[in-house]
């Protein structure tokens, strides 16, 4: 469906930024159309497209930490009723995400609504782990960073990952929801993260910089950081500048290129084939319904259908081949 959009404010952006003084870097995302596809593209109750929302918004904030050419995903894995969610974002910033669910179970907590949403991830998720890959393709050893679910909210889980497994003086703050607007409801989703820059860089006010000088500034990015409203943060309308300037006046801002995200799913027929081909073949007549196969991908809910015809030939040739 072609989009009209309106370069008035940046949206699926990802801007990165440095407090003027050099005690903290940081970077703002705001994500609009690239998080509302993948969560539209199932039909989530909206508890579990919020959590999936939310580690997107994470996901984007952590791809501006590292650098890295490939993929970075983050996998959240529960034993509640959310049981999985998985989000993976590429250097260029193509997104995509899915969770999975048991909505009896998920029933059964919504009845009880302990805790409210403050209680999110003990009470959907329950114990279980959070985990960061990057993948940087072939002949690269991959990176993995795994932290127990340990916190009220996932932007808390994370804050603990970045601490224990990036080892990251950090903050961030994260929010997920659905917007009225001219198109109707869409989900929308932003979040700011500073970190902690080297003392070595750190610029005082009176020129004389010292570790309690440091520790005062970093503090107050910290402080700022935590000021800024769900409202701000999802705003569409108030530009990722003017909101950084907004909260971290008092110690100025400098903002860098940013680089933008879009929904994308990396699933083709070829792909799907090469799966196919990796069961035995009994195993892929007993999937047939009717007279074909239908391969779901479980990112973006795109049937891939095989008839008996194609699934003959996909095998005889990767017999020969
Ligand atoms: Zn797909």
């Amino acid at each position: 469906m072609p989009r009209v959009i309106t370069m008035t404010t940046a949206d699926d952006t990802l801007q990165p930024f440095q407090l003027e003084n050099h005690a903290a870097q940081g970077r703002l995302v705001r994500l609009g159309d690239a998080m509302h596809q993948v969560l539209a593209a199932h039909d989530y109750p909206p508890e579990v497209a919020t959590l999936l929302g939310e580690a997107q918004v994470i996901a984007a904030l952590m791809s501006g930490t590292l650098k890295f050419d490939g993929v970075l995903s983050i996998q959240v894995k529960g034993e509640g009723p959310v049981s999985m969610l998985l989000v993976d974002v590429t250097t260029g910033g193509d997104m995509r995400g899915y969770a999975r669910f048991d909505p009896e179970k998920l029933m059964a907590v919504s009845d009880k609504e302990a805790g409210g949403p403050q209680q999110e991830v003990p009470r959907l998720l329950g114990s279980g782990y959070f985990a960061l890959t990057v993948d940087q393709g072939e002949d690269t050893q991959p990176y993995q960073g795994i932290v127990p679910l340990e916190g009220a909210t996932l932007a808390e889980c994370a804050h603990g990952y970045l601490r224990q497994s990036a080892q990251l003086d950090a903050a961030l703050k994260v929010s997920v929801s659905q917007v009225d607007g001219a198109e109707g409801s869409a989900w929308r989703g932003g979040g700011i993260m500073v970190q902690k820059s080297a003392f070595s860089g750190f610029q005082s006010i009176d020129g004389e910089a010292t570790d309690a000088d440091f520790d005062d500034a970093w503090r107050r990015a910290v402080i700022f950081l935590g000021s800024s409203t769900n409202e701000e943060l999802l705003d569409a309308s108030l530009h990722p500048h003017d909101l950084l300037f907004r909260l971290f006046s008092e110690d100025g801002v400098r903002v860098f290129d940013p680089s933008s995200f879009a929904m994308k799913c990396r699933c083709s027929a070829d792909r799907v084939q090469n799966v196919l081909v990796s069961f035995p073949r009994d195993e892929i007549e007993s999937m047939k319904i009717g007279n074909e196969v239908v391969a779901t991908c479980e990112f973006c809910n795109v049937d891939y259908r095989f008839d008996a015809d194609q699934i003959e030939t996909i095998f005889r040739e990767s017999v020969s081949g």
